[in-house]
């Protein structure tokens, strides 16, 4: 008995097999093919679409974007290993008709085009729209940090620098004093204790000039941090577990939990970015209305009410905020609105009334007040520390109420938001891990976030409907 053998490598053969015969029938590098063959790529912003009269011939860029789409969906990111995939890789052989761009010419392709992948993103969008691969009935929204290449001792923030130098003068102080002290005791001797801390102040001095420089940067842009291998990246919250990186945003449609709307910012935090995700997703699936949930990061009155004059009916829950929920106090939520007589309901039955009001980022807030009620009330122990208890409302405080009111109905979308967001990112965090975006600076990493997405949802098509139908789509 012996084992399977394979061919003599030295064999020659008299019909030789053609490249075509290694590739299978349904080879998702043929529905790659498909699919970029049939893009207008000059509408989508590539440069160098039509080749040049004169001069040495380049790459076609469709050639080039076929090598990137097979390398985002088979986790072959970097340029050096999409070079190296050309060289030994049968599908990538076939896909590039043996053409084998070196890993610059790839590197500038992507870095040259980068507002192109967008458009090409969303084209496979409308090809999934074509297939009805979408409810549009429910997204999901939500966002996570992915990396960017900047360690988080090149970053610095505001705080951190206004304390280094306020430590970096005390410490010269001291060292100032001790070398005097020094030169008294050791002016004979020329000690090496002086030579030490003159080192030391010389290298305190050095680095509180580099903080001082930076933190008149921030004066100068505004802003509250800075990177210096990336300058567009931010650190994360701390709980994100990302130091310093990007944050993404997604609107998920929940039938099949494709990627409908992505976007990379560098906002730190998700407040205020659940209208534009949605908005440009509801544009894409081309309905009049939808429903968006999203987790109660996206708690903003403003953004909630510009969802509703979108015709997005959102489903954001309440965050437990604010300082009577730090104090365990009766919370905001426990006083019911009633509308008729502009009053509100506190737990003891009693009702409070409009008493002064103020401005909040622009919005009228009153607040609601009754103290005779709170004097003889017997839970104001579990109400407030004071003597009575304040309830404040903005003029536009209604629509928080509709969208309790809808969650209290329908609780379940909750879940589903979790359930639909998990898929997508658990997989592209997989994708793209240990290291993250590899590019640096915002357009960059928006094209690379593009072309992961777009692997993500070719993947997911492929696993639903298949080759085949994929493929009769593009050809239709
Ligand atoms: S303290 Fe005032 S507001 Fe609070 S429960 Fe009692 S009566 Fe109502």
């Amino acid at each position: 008995m012996t084992h399977i053998a394979g061919d003599d490598r030295s064999q020659i053969l008299l019909l030789p097999e053609s490249l075509d015969d290694y590739v299978g029938a349904e080879n998702p590098v043929r529905f790659i093919e498909a699919f970029v063959d049939g893009l207008d790529l000059t509408a989508a912003g590539f440069a160098r679409v039509m080749p040049k009269l004169t001069g040495r011939p380049g790459y076609a860029p469709s050639d080039l974007l076929k090598l990137y789409i097979y390398g985002y969906l088979n986790r072959v990111r970097s340029s050096r290993r999409l070079e190296a995939e050309t060289h030994r890789n049968i599908e990538v052989i076939w896909l590039l008709r043996h053409l084998k761009p070196d890993f610059k010419t790839i590197a500038d392709f992507r870095r040259d085009n980068r507002n192109a992948f967008r458009p090409i993103f969303r084209q496979f969008v409308l090809l999934c729209r074509q297939l009805d691969l979408f409810g549009r009935e429910l997204l999901a929204v939500d966002g996570t940090r992915i990396k960017a290449v900047n360690n988080k001792d090149r970053n610095f923030t505001r705080a951190a620098l206004a304390t280094f130098i306020k430590l970096a003068d005390a410490k010269l102080e001291d060292y100032l004093q001790r070398l005097d002290q020094s030169d008294v005791t050791e002016s004979q001797t020329a000690g090496s204790r002086v030579k030490n801390l003159a080192e030391k102040i010389t290298a305190i001095r050095a680095r509180r000039t580099r903080c001082q420089t930076m933190l008149a940067e921030l004066d100068r842009t505004g802003e509250d941090q800075i990177s210096l291998t990336d300058p567009d990246s931010r650190a994360m919250a701390a709980h994100t577990h990302v130091a310093v990186g990007y944050n993404v945003q997604v609107a998920v449609d929940t039938k099949h939990k494709l990627i409908v709307e992505q976007q990379v910012t560098n906002q730190v935090v998700d407040m205020g970015l659940l209208t534009q995700t949605a908005e440009a997703a509801k544009e894409i699936l081309g309905v009049e209305t939808i429903d968006a949930v999203a987790d109660k990061g996206y708690f903003k009155i403003e953004d909630i009410e510009a969802c509703e004059n979108a015709g997005i009916t959102p489903y954001v829950p309440r965050p437990q905020r604010g300082p009577s929920v730090k104090a365990g106090l009766f919370r905001k939520d426990e006083f019911s609105h009633d509308a008729d007589s502009d009053s509100y309901v506190c737990p003891a039955g009693q009702r409070l009334y409009p008493y002064s009001s103020s401005l909040l980022r622009g919005l009228k807030r009153t607040n609601y007040v009754n103290k005779l009620a709170c004097d003889d009330c017997k839970i104001r122990s579990r109400c407030t520390k004071g003597k009575f208890r304040t309830v404040s409302r903005l003029e536009n405080e209604a629509v928080l109420d509709r969208m309790a009111a809808r969650l209290a109905q329908r609780p379940e979308v909750l879940d589903r938001r979790r359930e639909t967001v998990e898929h997508p990112f658990g997989t592209i965090k997989q994708w793209m891990s240990p290291g993250g975006f590899l590019m640096r600076g915002l357009a960059k990493v928006r094209a690379e976030f593009s072309l992961t997405a777009l692997a993500y949802n070719l993947r997911r098509g492929l696993n639903i409907v298949g080759f085949a139908e994929l493929m009769a789509a593009v050809a239709a």
